[in-house]
């Protein structure tokens, strides 16, 4: 029987579900991907993830195509559209079932719920696997078997379940034997802003090798060096796992070969990279747990009291880098310059526009998933929604992140800062947090601060105190 691999965001061969499951189970086998600009517009998906996904699509039709598969590109405008597609793609080739691997978010699902009733009227099988976690969604329970709020004892669970079943990369499928004559390879064009994402190389050794040589020469020291953003100290496999270039599963299979006893090691650097990939599992375990996230709503529900200060003037100046906070305005530049932002600046970014603006986490949310080139809706939307004070398990909303002093204390002699402003490079040391007070600050093209951090901080609370006591 001839099988459909329908890829998503899981564009790899090795440790795929659905293609292995798929390999085992038919004798031929078509890989198929549908591109959807206008449902992308929708998301707000990034330019430069589309680059990504252009440049990745040509390796994944050659690596098919080494094992005996060929692949078909299709393009429509949006999910609506999706059903369609796959029953053409099953008519012209005579398939009798379809295999994919899931995603979580709402829109998604709603998607594969459609295809998969279509498909039922054709007598056309769908399969769709668990995959982009190391433990299913649904798996990582508390005593009352519901969902964790809390991230402690979620990961606490989560090593018990993953030391049980130490679950390992599954294998590339052996070779399949489709006659290729029957179908020509499809051109891949995909219609979407231009965009350069040639700063993330899509080939799979370049990618498995950066993975290889963080954890064999960076991971040590990760807990030092994470929260430094002139180091760099962090994988930058975001992009990658965001788009199933690389599985979580390969990511721990490196790491235990780097480091066995991590998981007992909980001081240590490989601990703590191991800590942040339970975070990206605990983003989307909540999204199948509660999927009024998917739909625009806070976690907690009294925060939708919050009277947020919508200005578009003040979202413009945070958005391009222009707030007079040198820390938040550098990795603003970074974020718009290469589709990328270190993890505390996110955190210092996101916090300064929901606390020090008041503007809605949500206006945020949206502006970096489209720049982001690992823009990913479950760990962006948990960020933010960490940051905002608005989430399961966030930063408590009367603790504020100052700007000035997070500027201080993760990029002290301002190295970071002069990478990305340009116009403070000569400001020394002791000004470079603050130029508005250097003596010479008047020569320098650089706005002075947009708000008082202290009053800023102070209405804030306020707001959030105000709508929790309504509540
Ligand atoms: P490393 O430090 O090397 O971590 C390894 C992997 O673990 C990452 O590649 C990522 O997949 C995962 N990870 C790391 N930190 C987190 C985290 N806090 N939450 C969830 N997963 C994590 N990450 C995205 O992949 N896509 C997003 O759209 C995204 N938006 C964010 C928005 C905000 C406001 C915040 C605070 C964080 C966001 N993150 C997002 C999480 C984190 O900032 C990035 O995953 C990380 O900076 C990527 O760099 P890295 O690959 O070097 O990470």
């Amino acid at each position: 029987q001839v099988g459909l691999v329908w890829f998503r965001s899981d564009l790899r061969i090795v440790d795929n579900t659905a293609l292995f499951e798929a390999a085992t189970r038919c004798d031929q086998l078509i890989g198929l991907y549908v591109s959807t600009p206008m449902q992308w517009h929708e998301h707000h998906i990034a330019p430069i993830q589309v680059d990504l996904i252009r440049r990745r699509l040509p390796i994944l039709r050659d690596q098919l195509a080494s094992i005996g598969i060929p692949f078909v590109f299709k393009e429509v405008a949006d999910f609506k559209q999706i059903p369609q597609a796959i029953l053409d793609t099953v008519k012209d080739h005579g398939i009798s079932h379809v295999f994919c691997n899931k995603q979580y978010e709402w829109n998604e699902l709603q998607r594969d719920d459609n295809t998969g009733h279509q498909l039922a009227e054709q007598q056309v099988k769908f399969s769709a696997f668990d995959d982009c976690c190391v433990i299913a969604p649904g798996k990582v329970l508390t005593k009352k078997g519901e969902a964790f709020k809390v991230f402690t004892p979620f990961r606490k669970e989560w090593l018990n379940l993953f030391r049980g079943l130490a679950p390992s990369p599954l294998p590339m499928p052996d070779s399949l034997n489709y006659p290729f004559e029957k179908l020509e390879q499809s051109d891949i064009s995909i219609t979407y802003p231009p965009a350069d994402s040639m700063r993330w190389p899509v080939e799979e050794e370049t990618i498995r090798q950066r993975l290889v040589t963080f954890c064999y020469e960076k991971v040590e020291d990760y807990h030092q060096h994470r929260d430094i953003p002139s180091i760099d100290g962090t994988s930058c496999l975001s992009p990658y796992l965001a788009l199933g270039m690389l599985s979580p599963r390969q990511c721990l299979a490196v790491l235990l070969a780097v480091s066995p006893m991590c998981m007992d090691e909980p001081e240590g650097g490989a601990f703590s990279w191991l800590n942040e990939i339970i975070w990206r599992e605990f983003y989307r375990h909540l999204l199948v747990a509660y999927p009024s996230l998917c739909r625009g709503q806070p976690f907690q529900q009294w925060t939708q009291n919050v009277k947020w200060q919508p200005s578009s003037e003040l979202l413009s100046a945070w958005q391009h880098g222009l707030t007079g906070y040198p820390i938040v305005d550098a990795a603003m530049r970074q974020l718009k310059q290469t589709g990328w932002m270190h993890n505390r600046l996110r955190m210092i970014t996101a916090s300064f526009l929901t606390k020090d603006l008041l503007i809605h986490w949500q206006a945020g949310e949206q502006w970096f998933m489209s720049q982001l080139v690992d823009g990913d809706f479950a760990s962006n939307n948990g960020g933010w929604q960490w940051a905002a004070s608005t989430g399961t398990d966030a930063q408590p909303y009367f603790r504020v992140f100052n700007p000035t002093t997070q500027g201080e204390r993760f990029d002290p002699k301002g190295e970071f800062i002069r990478t990305w402003l340009y116009e403070l490079k000569d400001v020394p040391d002791k000004y470079i947090h603050q130029p508005h007070l250097w003596p010479d600050s008047g020569k320098l093209n650089y706005p002075k601060p947009i708000v008082d951090h202290k009053q800023a901080r102070l209405l804030a609370i306020a707001s959030f105190k105000t709508a929790k006591d309504e509540y």
